[in-house]
């Protein structure tokens, strides 16, 4: 079998890479996929079929299995998410960073996560170290990198290679600059790419994987940008799914009087009795993403209360259920629940 990753879609078709041919290939897919209604992303491993490499063309005959797949942007198989923050111009936000994170591990928990701090000529020894204290001492993996001097940019790259991970941010932190860093010859602000095949071609607003040769690392590397997300984007529904996030939280709550325990003003709350372990911005994060997912739980429940059905199923599961109209209310017997209920009353 001849295995293709697919870069980009293009004009109807699709850019795919052949890594032992070391070539791209312009590719359809076959006519059974479209009816099956298998889609293909960028990141998306693919089984290829006559090929013609002197043309570069071949066929898509079939998708492998994903092991993740992201919406926004669409893309499949991300081995590792980049989180990328300035330190300065835009100033850090604590909780735009820790939205960022949770926004990503909670969309694909298998992956792994490395906080990018980017802009680092603008900062000074303190800025850094106080990220380091916050972030590392959580066990996450921090790199501190300047596009523009190249500070930093070896460990950047360490972390890259071999894997395919996503640039995340809020825009104007770098992203892109990074990218242009990481791999020269790629400018993504004008959306032209001085590519391999040698001419410059604009680039589409579909997502789009990179790959970058590092260093003459034998690995293959690959590089997708996401979008800004706005505020909307980023809030989840389930609030309860946010504390095992934060490392500090999640021990805490290990000893909480509840299962159920948000960590906000329940009685006897392990996180609340210790909040003095936690560091302020962090809780503040905490609290902040649990009342928005309260939120958003909220809004959605009230879009999902159903209006009554006008017919309603009757006889059985299933094949051998009937459907009857349904009754309007004051022409309804009570059930006999309600009756039932009324009599134990009087
Ligand atoms: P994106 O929106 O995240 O892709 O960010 P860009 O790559 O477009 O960068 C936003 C702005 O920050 C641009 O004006 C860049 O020139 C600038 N910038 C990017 N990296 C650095 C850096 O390391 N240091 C400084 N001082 N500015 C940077
Ligand atoms: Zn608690």
């Amino acid at each position: 079998m001849i295995i293709g990753t697919v870069l980009r879609s293009h004009a109807g078709g699709y850019l795919v890479y052949q890594s032992d041919l070391g070539q791209d290939f312009m590719c359809t897919a076959r006519g059974r996929l479209k009816k099956e209604n298998v889609t293909i992303l960028a990141g998306d491993k693919v089984e290829l079929a006559d090929l013609k490499p002197e043309l570069g063309k071949a066929h898509i005959a079939s998708r492998l299995d994903r092991k993740n797949e992201l919406s926004r942007p669409p893309l499949a198989n991300i081995d590792q998410v980049i989180v990328v923050q300035a330190i300065h111009q835009p100033e850090w936000h604590p909780l735009w960073c820790d939205r960022y994170l949770i926004h990503f591990q909670l969309e694909l928990p298998d992956a792994s996560f490395v906080l990018c701090f980017n802009k680092s000529d603008l900062a000074d020894e303190k800025d850094t170290e106080a990220l380091r204290l916050i972030y590392e001492n959580l066990g996450y993996e921090l790199v501190i990198v300047s596009a523009y001097t190249g500070t930093g940019l070896d460990k950047l790259k360490q972390h890259l290679s071999g894997k395919f991970s996503i640039l995340a941010g809020p825009s104007g932190v770098g992203k892109s600059s990074l990218l242009n860093a990481l791999k020269p010859g790629l400018n993504l602000k004008t959306g032209i790419m001085e590519n391999d095949y040698g001419v410059g071609r604009h680039t589409t607003t579909a997502s789009e994987i990179y790959r970058v040769s590092i260093n003459e690392d034998p690995l293959i590397t690959w590089i997708g940008d996401t979008p800004g997300f706005g505020l909307s984007e980023l809030t989840h529904s389930q609030p309860e799914k946010i504390a095992p996030l934060f490392p500090e939280i999640g021990k805490l709550a290990a000893n909480c009087k509840y299962a159920d325990c948000l960590h906000i003003v329940e009685q006897d709350c392990n996180v609340l009795g210790n909040l003095g372990e936690i560091s302020k911005e962090r809780y503040h994060s905490y609290m902040a993403l649990v009342e928005e997912a309260k939120e958003k739980q909220k809004l959605e429940q009230s879009r999902t209360t159903k209006r009554e059905g006008k017919v309603k199923f009757v006889g059985g599961k299933n094949e051998s259920a009937k459907k009857i109209p349904r009754l309007k209310k004051q022409y309804r017997e009570n059930s006999r629940r309600r009756t039932k209920q009324k009599l134990e009353i009087e």
